[in-house]
């Protein structure tokens, strides 16, 4: 390993992680152990100040941001503390996960056949664990290049309603975002566009009737709510990557009272920033089909979409050409779900998601990631801090 970092080459980075597949898989397993479902802020807050005590043993400079709600969300700088030219770069990733407290008893945190499982282990605490040891990394051989933030974000599960305006405000300072998120496929594709998400509830209040003596008394608020999801759905244009979708239908008391109630929950995702606009105006002019019932429309667009940029592409192209070295052809990749590399993206800051671990299973029962491309995913990182 030469002296200084700026010269280490992606396969001379590769050795080195090579050599430390097996303590990084240790300290991924000791963040999957602490159990972090994003609606438990005891819970959270455990893992935040591990976290923070970590980021602090590395040499960073530690900010935790706390919150009345949400877990707290823990900042740490480091390397240089001039950010000349805008160079710095933000390390983005969440500690939160979708498994509920407990999950850990029946999805235990274990190796079998060249794989890691657990809860959250590949969405995405392994990222948070690259981005450890790349910075240590650096420490141990002449120190980074340029100063880099790490965000580690509590809420992102969710919707990322506390942290949003931090990761904006902390963006806007960078040069370049990389979001530490799963890669796509075996292939370990990063991700250069998502989808732009949106969440709406739409409440259906009617009239109650007996539904044999005086039906016509009654306005029925299933028949309504069954009016709207349709006019809803029609408001999809899947071939220019709009779609809507009703997730979740309620409502009603019994079969023979004609519903007052109902409500309804709807994903909306868009591949355009300026479908935005598009699908907010539909969805605000829907008017009652019986004009004896109300309706109710809350929520919005919660994500911009990640559009690719062409400063997007410069940076997957200088991931690629550094994949290359390591002996790995990468590849780029649209997505639906959406992250917080969606926000700074939005902002006009370059941003390249995907660039955790590669695995399969998010969200499931059979979350894991693929132990021998530990190395390789750590060896990306690090020559792209260098590298951009
Ligand atoms: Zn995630």
């Amino acid at each position: 390993m030469p002296a200084t970092t700026n010269s280490t080459s992606p396969q001379q980075w590769f050795q080195h992680f090579a050599t430390r597949r097996t303590s990084i898989v240790d300290s991924i397993r000791e963040l999957v152990e602490f159990e972090s479902p994003s609606d438990n802020k005891a819970a959270l807050d455990r893992l935040a100040a591990v976290l923070a005590q970590k980021f602090t043993g590395l040499g960073g400079r530690v900010k935790i941001h706390r919150q009345k709600q949400a877990g707290n969300h823990v900042q740490a700088d480091f390397g240089p503390s001039t950010n000349k030219a805008g160079s710095r770069i933000l390390l983005l990733g969440h500690y939160d996960t979708v498994y509920p407290m407990g999950t850990l008893a029946a999805m235990p945190c274990k190796v079998a056949m060249g794989k890691l499982y657990g809860p959250g282990v590949f969405d995405m605490k392994a990222g948070l664990a690259f981005a450890m040891e790349v910075i240590a990394a650096y420490r141990d051989y002449g120190g980074l290049p340029r100063p880099v933030t790490l965000l580690a974000v509590s809420d992102e599960e969710c919707g990322s309603d506390s942290s949003r305006i931090i990761t904006e405000a902390l963006a806007q300072k960078c040069a370049a975002v990389f979001v530490l998120e799963p890669a796509l496929g075996p292939g370990g594709a990063l991700k250069t566009s998502r989808k732009g998400v949106g969440e709406y509830k739409l409440r259906v209040k009617g009239v109650s009737a007996h539904a044999g003596l005086d039906p016509e008394k009654g306005a029925n608020a299933i028949h309504e709510i069954a009016h709207q999801i349709s006019r809803i759905a029609s408001f999809a244009q899947p071939d220019r990557g709009l779609t809507v979708s009703t997730d979740i239908i309620r409502g009603g008391s019994r079969v023979n009272v004609i519903a007052a109630e109902a409500e309804a929950g709807i994903d909306v995702r868009i591949t355009r920033l300026r479908d935005a606009a598009t699908i907010e105006k539909r969805m605000r002019s829907l008017r009652p089909a019986d004009f004896r019932c109300s309706l109710e429309l809350t929520g919005g667009l919660n994500r911009p979409p990640l559009e690719r940029t062409a400063a997007g592409a410069k940076l997957f192209a200088a991931a690629r050409r550094i994949a290359a070295e390591l002996g790995h052809d990468l590849a780029e990749a649209a997505v639906g779900g959406g992250s917080d590399g969606n926000f700074t993206s939005a902002l006009g800051i370059p941003t390249l998601d995907g660039l955790g671990a590669v695995g399969e299973g998010a969200h499931s029962p059979h979350e894991s990631i693929a132990i021998a491309d530990i190395p390789w995913r750590c060896a990306l990182l690090a020559g792209l801090i260098a590298g951009i």
